[in-house]
């Protein structure tokens, strides 16, 4: 029997052909089908009389196929071109690259085609316009069943292969298998929020009578995924808090003394973080908290003090960071922090493999915990560059361990306080929102196509002064074919082709650069596919001052420290989203010369509300509340949290949604604990933590 687990691929009705498709769109069940949600819907009125139709706008008309053929358009290009008659008169139709369709539909058919009305050199036409063939022709009736055109039309994220037309037609086919799911959302929780059940909601968010009738519907799956969201966290919280962390002893005086062997005063920020992160320290229960500082705000010195406690106590601590670059500048800061405290320090990398096991601070990469290295009497994880720890690090560190080390996550993207009490609502939050005083901002410039070659002129003149620079080349995009919507779930289309076409790029952007632009200039390049030992050699060059520019693919994205770079130029900069944008900017401005940051927009010279942004504003979370409202979270967060639709996601930027949800969860978590007495959210809950467990 056909349920809402059978997979797509025993369905009948659904070709073996478009597996493959539905798969890259995320959809392996039947279920997953009908969660697949349009991203908008195409509006048009209802059936008219072809007399009346008027060029330049959508109409709907219902007539009989009088002709039609396939032709060719002068430029080559195939289409299907029919005259469809009602009572009132005739319009030409067209399908441009469609051909198939003169053979789809026939003389005699009566069709119901909606579209936008052209005028061109033969009269009126409809040009691609959606249709629908009526299934009894003799009825004059409006055919009940119609989903493809008249009123509002969904149209889904679409991949190669598979179009909204079919999409339509599977999900209105098996939409009746909805009728056996139950809702996971407490009826309390429905009415006390105005939200419709389940079932009817999955009907109008497909089908609406109304624009107001999908929104309803929207709202209600964002709310659920929001909720669920929460209350993972919730739970993720109670878990941790159940564990046994060693008492990590605030010993004040030498936290005194560590801030007083530093060349610099601390900031405000820097100096609260340090005592959040101590009296977390100090409590037997695992910390997990988050230290969120814009780029340069200093959050090394912090966790550098967070590992000095716990070495002083007694207790190892893992330093990660996500690449080999970072960790050894990790490894050099931290060595240069801690000297006169005499903590043995080590550095564990792909490339050097020696024994490190020794010491009391080791610095890595992520790869540290994969590494079968033996991490006994573990006090304190800090990784860097990541918004929270994977479940399965952790699992695999407390494997070694009879006691749960303590956990510092450190991000450099701001994060919104909505979204932070949203999605990290398990974590406890550190922020430095304020910068150190030595830091100049940078200043941020728009290039026109036509001020290029000034902006080279004046990255000759830096050079000239011994300054250096970052050119960014755009980042590639694989298009996806159709043309149409991208799926949210459409993740890494090929990481290879990825780095293909970025090696592409880089090494042209390279060669124009050397020869055509500033042969005068030592110039070197940076991407994916070099190996760490000749990334690393790179670096170190630039570093040493031995080239003055570096043309790079966005791998210098995170943290690496060069001051003496003073211009970062950012090629294709619409390509970036704001959160990368700021990013790569935040590379330079990091020594005592002024810096610039240089935006080249695309080709066509586009600019967008979100390279404003970057103009105008300097500080990371006023950016981030920006990019929130501008473009919701999708661009500052991966998808890995957010259910299976996504559309949590939408949500985010409507405070609103977001305290009533967090109200919800708090209320749900109040009475049931454990949440067992809704048996519904329990079970999507369980879904979503092993979904999480498989990233
Ligand atoms: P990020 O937060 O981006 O990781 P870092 O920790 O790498 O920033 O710090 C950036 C630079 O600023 C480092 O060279 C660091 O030594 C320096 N720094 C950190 N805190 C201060 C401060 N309070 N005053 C001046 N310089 C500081
Ligand atoms: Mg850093």
């Amino acid at each position: 029997m056909i349920s809402l687990k059978t997979p797509v691929s025993e369905a009948p009705k659904i070709s073996k052909r478009i597996i493959p498709a539905l798969k890259r769109l995320g959809i392996t069940t039947i279920r997953d089908l009908l969660f697949h949600f349009p991203s908008r819907y195409e509006e048009f009125p209802e059936t008219q009389a072809i007399a009346d139709v008027a060029a330049g706008e959508r109409a709907t008309i219902t007539g009989a196929v009088q002709k039609i053929a396939e032709r060719r358009t002068a430029r080559g290009l195939r289409m299907a071109e029919a005259t469809v008659a009602d009572d009132s008169g005739a319009i030409n139709v067209i399908w441009f690259n469609q051909p198939f369709l003169a053979r789809t539909l026939k003389e005699g058919d009566t069709l119901r085609l909606s579209g936008k009305v052209s005028r061109g050199l033969r009269g009126m036409s409809l040009q691609n316009p959606l249709y629908e063939k009526f299934q009894n022709p003799k009825s004059k009736i409006q055919n009940p069943s119609s989903i493809h055109t008249a009123g509002l039309v969904p149209i889904y994220p679409e991949t190669e292969g598979i179009t909204s037309r079919w999409i339509r037609f599977l999900i209105k086919t098996y939409l009746p298998l909805a009728g056996a799911l139950a809702d996971p959302l407490p009826p309390e929780t429905r009415d006390r929020h105005n939200l419709p059940e389940v079932k009817m909601a999955l009907r109008h968010i497909h089908f609406p009578e109304s624009q107001e009738q999908a929104a309803d519907a929207e709202r209600r799956f964002i709310f659920e995924e929001l909720l669920l969201v929460q209350l993972r966290a919730l739970r993720e919280r109670s878990r941790i808090r159940q564990r046994i962390a060693p008492a990590i002893p605030f010993d004040i005086e030498l936290i005194k003394s560590f801030v007083a062997s530093l060349p610099f005063h601390l900031t405000d920020a820097q100096r609260r973080a340090i005592w959040e992160i101590g009296r977390d320290l100090a409590k037997p229960q695992p910390m997990n908290r988050l230290l969120d500082g814009d780029v340069g705000s200093g959050k090394t010195v912090v966790a550098a003090a967070a590992a000095l406690l716990a070495a002083r106590a007694g207790y190892r601590v893992a330093f990660m960071a996500p690449t080999e670059i970072l960790a050894r500048q990790h490894y050099a800061t931290i060595s240069r922090v801690l000297a006169p405290f005499h903590v043995s320090i080590g550095i564990i990398t792909g490339s050097e493999k020696k024994r490190v096991t020794a010491h009391t601070i080791i610095v890595g990469t992520h790869a540290l915990i994969q590494k079968n290295t033996r991490l006994e009497n573990l006090g304190l994880v800090v990784v860097d560059e990541q918004h929270r720890f994977g479940v399965a690090q952790r699992a695999a560190l407390l494997k070694q361990n009879t006691l749960s080390p303590h956990f510092l996550s450190m991000t450099a993207t701001p994060i919104p306080r909505t979204l932070a009490l949203t999605i990290y609502g398990d974590l406890d939050l550190s922020v430095l929102d304020s910068m150190p005083a030595s830091r100049k901002p940078v200043i941020t410039r728009i290039i026109p196509p036509a001020k290029r070659n000034d902006a080279y002129q004046f990255i000759r003149e830096e050079a000239r002064h011994g300054r250096q620079v970052f050119v960014i080349c755009p980042r590639i995009e694989i298009e996806n074919k159709t043309g149409q919507e991208r799926a949210p779930s459409i993740r890494k289309p090929s990481q290879q082709k990825l780095l293909l076409a970025d090696v592409k790029t880089v090494t042209e952007e390279h060669r124009k650069l050397s020869e055509d632009i500033f042969p005068d200039l030592k110039i070197a390049m940076l991407h994916g596919r070099m190996k760490a030992k000749q990334k690393e050699a790179v670096m170190h060059a630039f570093h040493d001052r031995e080239t003055d520019i570096l043309v790079s693919t966005s791998i210098v994205e995170v943290g690496v420290d060069i001051p003496n770079a003073t211009v970062m130029m950012i090629e294709g900069a619409e390509r970036f989203g704001l959160a990368q944008l700021h990013q790569f900017r935040g590379r330079v401005g990091r020594g005592e010369h002024q810096s610039y940051c240089f935006l080249f927009p695309t080709e066509d010279g586009f600019v967008s509300q979100r390279l404003r942004a970057m103009v105008d504003a300097t500080n990371g979370f006023e950016l981030a509340e920006k990019d929130l409202a501008i473009r919701g979270p999708g661009d500052m967060f991966g998808t890995e949290q957010w259910g299976d639709t996504g559309i949590a996601f939408k949500g985010l930027s409507d405070p609103a949604m977001v305290r009533d949800v967090r109200a919800a969860a708090v209320e749900l978590a109040k009475k049931s604990p454990d949440l067992s007495a809704y048996p519904g959210i329990l079970l999507r809950l369980q879904e979503l933590e092993k979904n999480l467990h498989m990233e």
